[in-house]
């Protein structure tokens, strides 16, 4: 039972100690005293939405907003209104201490506050300023509130150019300083710098190389590696700083100019497809040794053991009409939401209208049906509590074209990685939508082999898992007369979705014994172990909320 409250702490929800991640995950109130584990982190909250789910205990609420939630946020816009030229003393220690070369120390970027006694670093979109953050020699930031968060001296960013982006201002300096030929910006606020993507959408577009120089500790490993996610990895190069140097500062007062520079011209790109040289694998390979395999995800209902969901990959799903394959993906997406905070891409135009689609996702999410007279209805707060969270974690495409090409809806997913957070999945659903924009003169198969290596190139490219949903081209019946399973080489148009995927499966219900499981077929599993194995599951479906649970198993079934 969810409910809403007026505060995280009048559920008992203790944010003190969490961090300042807007999405932090820590002890459940309701289930952490009941564990084994006791400190297992459970409860995933996101403060900006108000909104909490334990992956244990299931527990789930929100906080109670105002109807009238603004669509955009406003933002403060600082003024400088007084003599901010930097003093002498701040001048040398950025160029004696530091290294920085005095002709980079531009009025127009950097600043000093007699007030706050600090640096002030300025922000500026197209000359207007937008933020100001500020620095004290022990390191301590601070900026003005609620202000937009943008790349630290974007306005350079020009067509073709190459951009270098630091995580830190004193780097961007350095970069400056000893590389005048690139473009250097820093993130706006550390490791936790994503925000800034929302805005940025066109001036990423500019550059011919993103070159990504974060520090070598590991958020800022991480921060780089989702950076590279969210922009492209196919445009983005990372930086290795010398052993011993966690950042481009930090290597210039070591090493000197010379070898920031190296370091910058040195980037290698991520490995996406193709050849490559088996160096490029060495932290993956170290990370599989010391950690072993990581599985994917846990799609839920049982599942588990036949199929896991990895980041990279394509899955083909084809069945019967009406056998279940929209409903069983939303199962899937939503338990994966639940379990591992993942958001998605949607692009589902067989449903009547995106409001039918929540509708359905609604009773997936809370488990209970929507409809009046329905036994165990959902309460309006429970309805309101999954909306909330369906907003967070399904973002829909909907292309204006009656028949959009799969470039349209590529580009759409593209911007919905960069804007939202933790964007991991598309859906494409149905496959037949795509078909009305095949150029004439190319045959069908030749088509499905160019859109289906689009597909698997974005899955690496923008590290998510794609769905693609297909019909069967014929419904074969056996000697009883009822249909058979469909197999994903029995797919209209090419044997390539199943030799291009990395996952196929169907799903399978006896229409002429309702009571019988539905059957889950898993056809296809290319990486064997990590992503699962072939066989069964058999799954009941409560058809008054549409949601699948796992069934009696029998013995191994294979295919
Ligand atoms: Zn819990």
């Amino acid at each position: 039972m969810s409910k809403l409250y007026d505060s995280f702490e009048a559920a008992g929800i203790n944010l003190s100690g969490a961090g300042d991640n807007d999405t932090v995950t820590i002890e459940c109130p309701e289930c952490s005293g009941t564990r084994k584990k006791k400190h297992t982190r459970s409860l995933r909250v996101t403060r900006s939405a108000g909104l909490w789910t334990c992956y244990h205990c299931q527990w789930s609420g929100a906080v109670r907003q105002d109807h009238h939630v603004p669509q955009r946020p406003t933002y403060n816009k600082p003024t400088i209104t007084f003599e901010s030229e930097l003093p002498q003393a701040v001048t040398d220690y950025l160029v004696k201490e530091r290294g920085i070369d005095p002709e980079v120390l531009t009025p127009d970027i950097i600043g000093f506050s007699p007030a706050r006694k600090k640096i002030m670093f300025i922000y500026r979109r197209d000359g207007e300023i937008v933020n100001l953050r500020y620095r004290d020699r022990q390191k301590r930031y601070s900026q003005e509130e609620n202000c937009e968060h943008i790349l630290w001296d974007r306005d350079k960013i020009t067509k073709n150019c190459e951009l270098v982006i630091y995580e830190g201002e004193l780097d961007k300096l350095t970069g400056d300083s000893v590389d005048p030929d690139r473009v250097h910006c820093s993130v706006p606020n550390g490791s936790n710098s994503f925000q800034f993507l929302t805005n940025s959408e066109k001036v990423l577009e500019l550059p011919a190389k993103i070159i990504l120089a974060g520090d070598m500790d590991a958020p800022g490993r991480k921060m780089v590696e989702e950076l590279a996610r969210r922009i492209g990895k196919d445009r983005c190069y990372k930086v290795t700083w010398p052993a011993g140097c966690n950042d481009a500062n930090d290597t210039l007062l070591t090493h000197g100019a010379d070898t920031v520079r190296q370091c910058l011209d040195d980037a290698q790109p991520w490995p996406i497809e193709g050849v490559h040289s088996p160096s490029e694998y060495i932290e993956e390979i170290t990370e599989l040794y010391r950690h072993g395999v990581k599985q994917g995800v846990d799609p839920g209902m049982g599942l588990g053991r036949k199929m896991r969901i990895s980041p990279g990959c394509l899955s083909v799903g084809t069945a019967i009409p009406n056998h279940g394959k929209s409903t069983i993906l939303n199962n899937i997406m939503v338990n994966i939401a639940k379990s591992a905070g993942w958001s998605f891409a949607v692009f589902s135009p067989e449903y009547a209208s995106p409001a039918h689609h929540v509708r359905n996702l609604i009773q997936t999410w809370t488990v209970k049906p929507f409809t009046e007279g329905v036994p165990g209805r959902m309460s309006e707060d429970e309805a309101v509590i999954a909306i909330r969270n369906i907003d967070q974690h399904f973002h829909f495409i909907l292309p204006e074209e009656a028949a959009p090409d799969i470039d349209t809806i590529l580009s759409r997913a593209k911007q919905l990685i960069r804007q939202k957070d933790n964007v991991k999945g598309l859906v494409i659903d149905p496959w037949n939508k795509l078909e009305a924009s095949r150029d004439r003169g190319q045959s069908e198969t030749e088509y499905v082999a160019e859109v289906l290596n689009k597909l698997t190139y974005f899955a690496k490219q923008f590290g998510v898992h794609v769905w693609l949903i297909a019909h069967p081209k014929k419904m074969e019946r056996g000697q009883d007369g009822s249909y058979v399973v469909p197999r994903p080489w029995d797919i209209s148009g090419s044997a390539h979705f199943f030799s291009m995927a990395d996952l196929c499966w169907t799903i399978f219900r006896h229409v002429h014994d309702p009571e019988a499981d539905v059957e889950f077929h898993v056809q296809k599993v290319r990486d064997a172990g990590v992503d699962g194995e072939l066989g069964v599951v058999r799954l009941k479906f409560d058809k008054d909320c549409g949601v699948y649970s796992e069934g009696e198993q029998k013995f191994e079934e294979m295919i």
